[in-house]
């Protein structure tokens, strides 16, 4: 991405110096960028040209005029929870009075619609733009797959396509008449153009939010989502890298799948057989055991059992957050009930409030909320689990 801001494309060379100025297509950091020979044609700076961008970023600021925050959710890889943190992180705050909008551009594997169980819905289109679908009053949800005809696959659309697509979301979602206090974007796994253009757009959107002194992003934050082990942490070094060179302030690391929590209660448990005299076997024995347990020590039946899944590598993901002086969420453990909830499209931390997970997920919404605060009509913070 370049380091020039505003008007530099998606797809230009570090240190571009923007296509409308004097030396496109022509200064030393040109050689080699997809645009330069348009740069240098002039194409860019031509007065329609510059009318239709400037057109366009009166689009995007009427749209997301109306937005308190807008927190963009990354990960270095696929599949360790980002989407579960995205869907739950939104499900927590609107349950808690905010009004929220989740907008799905995961445009790879859009999971956020089952996750928040509006899956199969549809927007409707009115004259205000596309209506968003409702997953409770205060959560008004956005993806991709309530716009894929039957059969149609996003995963093979490419970049210019995609980024178009994600210009419409951002410009066509009609998000009510109150607007939002948070909007959590749900990015694809990785830094891709993807990212590129969603950071730009938002800077193109919001430039109210960007002074000298402070923040330079019209995203207010990212939360990174990683798994403890190496494979992962060293993909998220890409995505604070990420964050740095585009001044997207980070929120804060959430560390998931960290460890196995459950309750005893809910375990199974095997014993091990020997057949054909040394093949050894696990049968299942959790009802002996289980009423072993209510028989001689019950006060073990509600106590959660741990195990570690991921070996956290080094400092883990708590290290790599002090090297970054990024701030550290917090974890999740591995909880067979957030993955129902998911599964379920429910509030995990409404339908599980005593589960492993649900106390440090509500302590990450309590952070969330106290580093992007929304004041209510008495000029109150409101929304802390913890106050
Ligand atoms: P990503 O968006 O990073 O690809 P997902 O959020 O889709 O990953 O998560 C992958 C799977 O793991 C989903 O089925 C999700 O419900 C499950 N999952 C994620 N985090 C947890 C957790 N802490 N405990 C249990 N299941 C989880």
């Amino acid at each position: 991405m370049s380091s020039s801001g505003g008007d530099a494309l998606s797809d230009a060379n570090d240190g571009c110096v923007g296509p409308t100025s004097a030396d496109a297509g022509k200064a030393s950091a040109c050689a080699g960028c997809p645009n330069q020979s348009a740069c240098s044609s002039g194409a860019f700076s031509s007065p329609a040209a510059i009318v239709a961008k400037e057109e366009e970023r009166a689009v995007l600021r009427t749209s997301l005029s109306d937005v308190s925050h807008v927190i963009l959710v990354l990960s270095g890889k696929g599949g360790v929870g980002k989407s579960t943190v995205s869907t739950q992180v939104a499900q927590a705050l609107s349950s808690r009075g905010f009004s929220v909008g989740l907008l799905d551009v995961d445009i790879c594997g859009p999971s956020v619609p089952r996750m928040a169980g509006v899956v199969g819905r549809t927007v409707h289109q009115s004259q205000r733009g596309w209506e968003p679908v409702y997953a409770n009053p205060n959560l008004a949800v956005m993806s991709i797959s309530f716009l894929l005809e039957e059969g149609d696959a996003a995963v093979v659309w490419r970049g210019p396509r995609k980024n178009g697509l994600i210009k419409q979301f951002l410009t066509e979602t009609d998000w009510g008449d109150g607007g939002l206090d948070y909007l959590i974007v749900d990015t694809p796994p990785g830094t891709s153009d993807e990212h590129i253009s969603i950071v730009q757009y938002l800077n193109d959107a919001r430039p109210m939010m960007m002074s000298d002194d402070g923040n330079k992003s019209g995203a207010s934050g990212a939360i990174v989502v990683t798994t403890p082990e190496e494979v992962s942490m060293a993909d998220v070094r890409k995505e604070l890298n990420f964050c740095k060179k585009t001044s997207v302030p980070v929120l804060g690391i959430v560390e998931n799948m960290s460890g196995l929590q459950m309750r005893v209660s809910d375990l199974s448990f095997f014993r091990e057989r020997i057949i054909n005299g040394s093949e050894t076997v696990p049968f299942d024995c959790t009802d002996d055991a289980l009423s072993l347990l209510r028989e001689k020590c019950p006060e073990v039946l509600s106590m959660i059992a741990a195990a570690d899944v991921f070996p956290p590598s080094g400092g883990g993901p708590r290290g790599m957050a002090e090297k970054f002086n990024v701030p550290y969420l917090g974890k999740l453990p591995l909880d067979p009930n957030l993955l129902k909830a998911c599964e379920d499209g429910v509030s995990f931390v409404e339908k599980y409030p005593s589960s492993p997970a649900a106390s440090p997920l509500n302590a990450i919404v309590d952070k969330i909320i106290l580093a992007l605060p929304v004041e209510d009509e008495d000029g109150e913070q409101h929304g802390l689990m913890q106050e």
